[in-house]
């Protein structure tokens, strides 16, 4: 069976160097099992592709390592974004069936994302864009950054939304009163980035994002970051009469979202997704270099659930989405 894989991560060395440096930091830190992070990430060469072959993953759609550029101050995010894009776009042109790509984009300035987006899809065949969360704490909802929102369902691509740490005051008040090393971990991996994203995809939504963009697709990874096993209640209270949406929120994140595994191996919690959203909204991905892919394959191959549903989740409807 095909496997595409969607929420999968590289870095350029310059990229490490600059505002990637925690991910070097980590990596150099004895407590954490990170050592071989940096390595991986920047390797879209003969190494990867054979630990692919190993664990019988046919493509990688990359996207640039968390945090990306979005913290970044506007012009390095514009450099980055586009050197890091570059780094991307020549290891696709090496391995063109093996890697695809999700394009970084300084949202600080709308215009220049926008261009760099048609640029990437339209010159090197990326087939969507990545954004890392909140953009130095504005988030899509804000009209500012409509123009990208406007441009990706105008290309027809979507819109992969990666977790990012949440804004200081948010990490202040939830996450606080702990050790540093523990509220570190609580409010990213442990359990801020996804709530974090959840809440991002909310705020979208009663926004009216998907109102005046309705064809727009976003993709959400980790199971779907809480959404599914949420979609029931939001339904029952964030009804139409007090949105002012068009339609009940489940309907967008039944209609607009994708969710993808992500490396989150987790039977119980796929169930409840599986049930909530259905699988024409489901995607496989491991996490490459953080999930492992032949246990990613193997949790897949082990679902109870049909060979058809697993084709669809393995690779059909990545093909129809970004048409692979
Ligand atoms: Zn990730």
């Amino acid at each position: 069976m095909r496997l595409i894989t969607l929420e999968e991560h590289f870095a350029s060395p310059n990229w490490l160097d600059t505002a990637g440096r925690e991910t070097k930091e980590l990596a150099a830190n004895p407590n954490t099992p990170y050592h071989e992070i940096p390595a991986k990430l920047v390797d879209l060469g003969k190494q990867r592709v054979a630990e692919m072959d190993a664990a019988g993953i046919d493509l990688q759609i990359l996207s640039l390592n968390a945090p990306g550029v979005e913290q970044l101050d506007e012009a390095e995010a514009v450099a980055s974004a586009r050197e890091t894009n570059e780094y991307l776009a020549e290891a696709i042109k090496a391995y063109p069936t093996r890697f695809g790509g999700f394009a970084a984009l300084a949202l600080a300035r709308p215009t220049e994302a926008v261009k760099e987006l048609e640029r990437a899809v339209n010159d090197h065949g990326f087939v969507g864009a990545n954004i890392n969360g909140h953009i130095q704490e504005r988030y899509l909802d804000n009209q500012f950054f409509w123009p990208v929102l406007e441009a990706a369902e105008a290309l027809g691509v979507p819109i992969y939304l990666h977790p990012t740490q949440p804004p200081k005051a948010v990490v202040e008040a939830y996450y606080s009163g702990f050790s540093p090393e523990l509220t570190s971990i609580l409010s990213k991996p442990g359990w801020g980035w996804h709530i974090e994203t959840a809440v991002h995809v909310i705020r979208i939504i009663l926004g009216g994002v998907f109102d005046r963009f309705p064809k727009l697709q976003i993709i959400v990874g980790h199971l779907g970051e809480g959404l599914p096993f949420m979609q029931e209640r939001m339904n029952a209270v964030l009804n139409p009469r007090l949105t002012k949406l068009k339609r009940p929120v489940g309907e967008y994140l039944r209609e607009n979202v994708y969710y993808t595994t992500s490396g989150w191996n987790y039977k119980s919690s796929f169930q409840n997704m599986l049930s909530e959203v259905g699988v024409d909204r489901i995607m496989f991905s491991c996490d490459y270099p953080y999930g492992s892919m032949s246990k990613s394959k193997a949790f897949l191959e082990g679902l109870s659930i049909s060979e058809s549903d697993k084709a669809i989740i393995a690779h059909q409807n990545a093909e129809k989405l970004m048409k692979l």
